[in-house]
């Protein structure tokens, strides 16, 4: 006998929150699920994503397993596997290494556009992906029984509940707590409401960048990156906090890609503009690391001239993220 749809769900964004979810939703023949992208198609900017045991764990829950096995992707191994290696190396001369991480699981690297591929796989039958999509609006109808998103194209569609997956810029969340804003009678609580929309600059800029393995290896046999496990870390000793510098590699195949994160002085928010994400001479690297050790000095000299700038903005955990038959896929802040 044919299963009734019974609920419909609709997710605004199809990155790897949005299609997760999307993915776990489905499995329920009675839900159906239609995902809204706004670009053009499904994919994802960036080179790898790191998968760590905790990402790893809701990957088998939902069958990834099968998927990367399917694409002969190794998969990790319960235990403990080294992990990065963190080195001072934010001076020319006599740096060491001062940490080798060791981690429970072994560590996963996922080109970002073949992890979007396998969660698409693992949609269920009354699911779908639109893309062209740009959620704007949202509006509760039928005495809140219903909720509808209104698209950029001046379309709209209506579900029993929305979740809203859109990134850290989200629409969702602008409407979501703007909402809650224009529900207070105390101007102090509808102003900490409206303080959770806008994300912050966290300070730092993340160049992704990646050299020939070929190249490096000619020119630095012994290079930083080969020993060890995967992932190196060569990073300053202050690394993860903002105000430092650090430059995380990891090979991957024929090339060798690493991001290095700087935080440059004198820029505020207004300073960084409306990019978020663009190509930058990699000259702008070259200049932000010249007093580091010749292996990195060396690596960014021999990198690819394609290198892209990410300014990394940061949502805090929020309060709390449903309202009424609105979610928001979000980290939740922990009450006091
Ligand atoms: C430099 C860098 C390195 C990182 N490395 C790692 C790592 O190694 N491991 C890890 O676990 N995490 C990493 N992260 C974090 C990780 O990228 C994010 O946590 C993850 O991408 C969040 O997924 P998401 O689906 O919530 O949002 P996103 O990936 O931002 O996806 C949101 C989607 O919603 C769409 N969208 C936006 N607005 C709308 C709208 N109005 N209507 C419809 N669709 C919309 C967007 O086009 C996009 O497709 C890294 C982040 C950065 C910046």
């Amino acid at each position: 006998m044919e299963t009734q749809v019974t609920f419909k769900v609709i997710i605004c964004g199809a990155g790897v929150g949005g299609l997760a979810l999307a993915a776990f939703i489905s499995r329920n023949p009675q839900v159906e699920v239609v995902v809204y992208e706004s670009k053009p198609e499904v994919s994802a900017a960036g080179e790898a994503i790191a998968i760590w045991k905790r990402s790893w764990q809701v990957f088998q829950d939902m069958g990834l397993d099968e998927e990367l096995a399917k694409r002969n992707f190794p998969t990790p191994k319960e235990g403990e596997v080294r992990g990065p290696i963190y080195r001072k190396s934010d001076q020319k001369e006599d740096g060491y290494d001062f940490h080798s991480h060791l981690v429970p699981y072994g560590l996963l690297s996922i080109p970002r556009p073949k992890l979007l591929e396998m969660l698409q796989a693992k949609l269920g039958q009354n699911c779908k992906v639109l893309t062209s999509k740009q959620a704007i609006d949202f509006v509760v109808e039928d005495n809140g029984t219903q909720v509808a998103v209104l698209f950029s194209d001046g379309t709209r569609d209506t579900a029993d509940i929305v979740v809203g997956a859109d990134g850290v810029h989200s629409t969702t969340r602008k409407w979501f707590f703007t909402d809650f804003a224009n529900q207070q009678t105390d101007p102090v609580k509808a102003e900490a409401y409206l303080q959770l929309v806008p994300p912050k600059w966290s300070g730092t800029y993340a160049y992704r960048c990646n050299v020939s393995a070929e190249a490096l290896e000619a020119k630095f046999p012994d290079h930083l990156v080969w020993p060890g496990q995967g992932k190196v870390g060569v990073s300053s000793e202050k690394a993860w906090l903002i105000g430092s510098q650090h430059v995380v590699s990891y090979p991957f195949g024929a090339v060798v890609h690493f991001i290095c994160y700087y935080s440059p002085s004198g820029e505020t928010l207004d300073t960084v503009g409306d990019a978020h994400v663009v190509d930058v001479p990699k000259q702008h690297v070259i200049d932000a690391f010249v007093d580091w050790e010749p292996e990195v000095c060396g690596m960014l000299e021999l990198m690819n001239p394609k290198v892209s700038r990410w300014t990394i903005f940061v949502v805090e955990g929020l309060p709390f993220a449903v309202n009424g038959r609105v979610a928001l896929s979000w980290v939740i802040r922990r009450m006091q």
